[in-house]
């Protein structure tokens, strides 16, 4: 054969993720911890690794770790799933709560990979809009669902790219006016220093989605996991691949989760310096930061007719002549003209302050 037939259908449109990752002196674009783990907690890791047998296949549940994530969250092993990365355990919900003939609803704007995950499952996807600040709508969801055709949400808390918190009231009347699952994605909660965590006992249909990649520093290393009952457990289970977390990522998983206290205060200086860089874009002239409960900042740059996508393109572009490497979000759906930028470190922070302070003084 010198050709190849098409693939599945649901492919076409889709475009492989791109976090547009370029090399660059501040890493501000993909929500990354600025700093690598406590020299510490390395080196534990290291010795833990040592003593790793790497011709044995991992324990495909990873029991050891999920012990440990039940412990710190009151939980019992069969109320936890870890997978390679949240990202992973996204797929998972989609191929378990969606499919053909399955609704999925959308909360944008918001994390893109929900819906792309939807589509490549042949899920149905449903869109309620965010209001203008970016709440959610809630009298629109409650509509929604009480439609009854809906079988998942995601309730992205911190919302990315947006940045604040869903209220847990509104979290709480979404679970009871709904047989849903609702997977509440906190890949951020640390940051905020909020959960739905005590919404679970209650709720057979809440699930909460946490990760290692942001607070805890490892996004190298693919770690997350999924926090629900044990039913929604056994079904995420199903649709898994027996062997995502390999037994490095097992072993520094553990480690990291024993030394979680080592990474508070590089929790808190994130948090301090999110106040500060807000503060400091708010008083630039025709920039209009949004608030943040995470490890980025939002915001907007108002063009001479408005915010538009190509002062912010512009703005992108001259940030990253300088250095700062900033996520472009202005060709979005409802985030024209904005680009949201990672906190880093307090050196980074001022980098981006200074250059997007110029590139306002230029244009
Ligand atoms: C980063 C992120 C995740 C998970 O990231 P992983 O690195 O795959 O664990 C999940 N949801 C949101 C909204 C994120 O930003």
């Amino acid at each position: 054969m010198d050709t190849v037939r098409a693939a599945a259908p649901q492919l076409a449109g889709l475009v492989p993720y791109d976090p547009k990752y370029l090399p660059a002196e501040a890493l501000l674009s993909a929500n990354e911890s600025p700093t690598d783990i406590p020299p510490a907690v390395r080196e534990q890791v290291r010795a833990a690794l040592a003593r790793l047998e790497l011709n044995r296949y991992p324990d495909p549940l990873a029991n050891g770790l999920r012990d440990a994530i039940a412990a710190a969250n009151g939980l019992r092993r069969e109320q936890v799933l870890v997978g390679n990365g949240g990202d992973e355990l996204l797929f998972d919900l989609a191929l378990a709560w969606g499919g053909p003939g399955r609704a999925f609803l959308n909360l944008p704007p918001t994390f893109s990979v929900y819906a792309a995950n939807a589509r490549l499952t042949g899920t149905r996807v449903v869109d309620v809009a965010r209001t203008d600040g970016y709440a959610i709508d809630e009298d629109a969801v409650l509509a929604r669902v009480a439609r009854g055709d809906i079988d998942f949400v995601v309730v992205t808390s911190p919302n990315n790219p947006t940045g604040a918190c869903a209220p847990l009231g509104l979290i709480e009347r979404l679970l009871q006016a709904t047989d849903a699952l609702v997977l509440v994605d906190e890949a951020y909660c640390e940051f905020a220093g909020t959960t739905a965590l005590p919404l679970l006992e209650a709720h057979e249909n809440l699930a909460l989605l946490r990760t290692f990649s942001k607070a805890y520093a490892l996004a190298g290393v693919r770690l997350g996991y999924v926090l629900a009952h044990e039913g929604v457990i056994s079904e995420l289970a199903k649709v898994r691949q027996p062997y995502s977390v390999d037994a490095v990522s097992q072993v520094i998983g553990r480690v990291v989760l024993e030394n979680r206290a080592a990474f508070q205060p590089a929790i808190d200086a994130i948090v301090a310096e999110r106040g500060r860089v807000t503060a400091a874009l708010a008083a630039m002239d025709g920039v209009e930061p949004y608030p943040s409960d995470a490890n980025w900042v939002l915001f907007r740059l108002e063009g001479t007719g408005g915010p538009t996508a190509a002062t912010a393109a512009a703005a992108w572009e001259y940030l990253y002549d300088q250095g700062v490497l900033v996520r472009d979000f202005s060709s979005a759906f409802m985030l024209e003209g904005c680009l949201r930028a990672t906190i880093g470190t307090a050196e980074q922070n001022d980098a981006l302050l200074a250059a997007l302070g110029r590139f306002l003084e230029s244009a």
